[in-house]
């Protein structure tokens, strides 16, 4: 039994696009099956291991009579009566419109399972909206890209609570069965008791040592499994309690040991390296002790940086080196100097081939994920604005007074916080870091990004 998502929306913000890369190519036209109009398009949808079926509500397009809105109303309703939960879609790109909250509405009136996406989130061009999004009241938007593959990994995350509810009420709801069901026990539904496993990306150049420490974390006896169905198949995973806690570990080292040539080798490290951290919520970049921060251990830091995830920084082969406190001190010195926007990630020093070191990496990893997680009240965040503003008041560009009014978080998972201020296109980056910086210290914040938005408030 899987749950059944329903894609809704106005028309032309993404929901076929969407629909196509979940379902894929095994994609099931609806006509011959029962129950369904011909506009409800139907599929068996999936992401990694999840599976469901999805309802897809576009279509709608095609009519251009003057019972289009009419129509469109009635399918969305049939739409959310179908399904256990529903993705509400807008355009990032076009803004929250008067469209967008007629659906809202209907929504609300049936009092659907709602998860909010702003599709189209690729590029800078969508922030705004994103922030204008928690105004629809349905929660916090999930950012995405149907058409790039962007924001799955939300998505799964989202989902799979909802998956494991569905599956405990089909397990509950399932009739008592007297009759003799033989021995074989494993037929029987199971109730997941398992907490959600801490998700984390281990990433880093060919033969800084990635898959001799996840060897080392899951025993060495046992093989990675994978390759997983779905978005993940190039990535590999594996799942494993490591000092008491489940975690999911992706790595991607099957594939590379696939790949032949040298430089094809660097470029499918890369692309895969970036497939793991959109599924990650804690990357770990592992460095080799000997080369450490090459060029691409940077550009991939960046983009776990970027994507919003939480970092762990981990030198690795740390046996090997003789001066420890020396190297310490340069590895320390290069971190600041090469990846300033990871100020205040933990650096920490492993050997994956002795295990030593392994122990801290796991409480770095832990500590990085709860303050990713971490929400700050407001009448805190006010405190501590006031007291910022009252150190080092914002400056007076050409005359004008920068007036900060108020604070508060809008969102976790990377945290992140909204400030409305008057003038915000004259407020200085230098003083946002001020700010970024502050929070990041005095809310004890290492490891994570912190994203601030500044809100026109006059
Ligand atoms: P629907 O009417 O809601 O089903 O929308 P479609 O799936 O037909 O998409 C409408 C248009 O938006 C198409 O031209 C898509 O290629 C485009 N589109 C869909 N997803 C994205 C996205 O993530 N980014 C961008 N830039 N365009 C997208
Ligand atoms: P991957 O390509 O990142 O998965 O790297 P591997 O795990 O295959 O390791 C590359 C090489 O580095 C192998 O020869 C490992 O034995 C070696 N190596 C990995 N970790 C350590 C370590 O902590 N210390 C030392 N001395 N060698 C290591």
């Amino acid at each position: 039994m899987t749950f059944t998502l329903a894609i809704v929306g106005r028309p032309n913000v993404g929901k076929s696009t969407l629909f196509n890369r979940l379902v894929g190519k095994k994609l099931a036209l609806v006509d011959d099956q029962p129950g369904v109009t011909r506009d409800l398009r139907e599929g068996e949808g999936r992401i990694a291991d999840l599976r469901f079926t999805v309802i897809d509500s576009a279509g709608l397009e095609e009519a251009t009579d003057d019972s289009l809105q009419g129509r469109m109303r009635r399918l969305t309703e049939r739409a959310v009566e179908m399904a256990d939960v529903c993705l509400f879609m807008i355009d990032a790109r076009a803004g929250v419109l008067p469209a967008d909250e007629v659906f809202a509405d209907i929504l609300r009136k049936k009092n659907a399972n709602v998860i909010l996406a702003a599709n189209k989130g690729e590029g800078k061009a969508a922030d705004a909206t994103i922030l204008e999004a928690y105004a629809l009241g349905l929660g916090e938007p999930i950012r995405m890209s149907a058409e790039h593959g962007e924001g799955m990994g939300e998505l799964m995350d989202v989902l799979r609570p909802i998956a494991e509810a569905h599956e405990e009420k089909a397990a509950a709801d399932a009739p008592e069965v007297d009759v003799d069901v033989g021995e074989d026990d494993e037929d029987a539904p199971r109730v997941p008791t398992r907490a959600k496993p801490l998700q984390i990306a281990v990433v880093g150049r060919p033969n800084a040592g990635k898959s001799t420490l996840i060897n080392k974390i899951i025993g060495e006896e046992r093989l990675l499994t994978g390759p997983e169905a779905g978005i993940t198949r190039d990535a590999i995973s594996v799942q494993q309690d490591w000092g008491g806690v489940p975690m999911r570990i992706f790595d991607t080292a099957g594939m590379r040991k696939k790949a032949k040539v040298q430089e094809k080798l660097e470029k499918l490290s890369v692309s895969d390296g970036l497939r793991a951290v959109k599924f990650a919520e804690v990357v770990v970049v592992l460095l080799d002790v000997e080369i450490p921060f090459e060029q691409q251990d940077l550009r991939i830091a960046d983009l776990a940086e970027r994507e919003g995830r939480a970092v762990v920084v981990a030198i690795n082969k740390w046996d090997v080196e003789d001066e420890k406190q020396t190297k310490l001190k340069e590895l320390r010195e290069s971190f600041e100097r090469l990846l300033p926007q990871l100020r205040g990630a933990p650096l920490v020093t492993v050997s994956a081939k002795t295990g030593k070191g392994l122990d801290r990496l796991q409480q770095a990893i832990m500590r990085a994920h709860e303050v990713w997680n971490r929400r700050i009240s407001t009448a805190q965040l006010n405190r501590w604005l006031t007291g910022m503003l009252e150190q080092h008041p914002p400056p007076a560009p050409g005359g004008k007074r920068i007036k900060m009014r108020y604070m508060t978080q809008v969102k976790t998972r990377p945290p992140a916080f909204v400030v409305m201020t008057s003038h915000p296109d004259l407020m200085p980056e230098s003083y946002k870091r001020y700010l970024v910086n502050g929070l990041r210290v005095d809310f004890d914040m290492p490891g994570t990004p912190i994203r601030l938005y500044l809100r026109d408030q006059g």
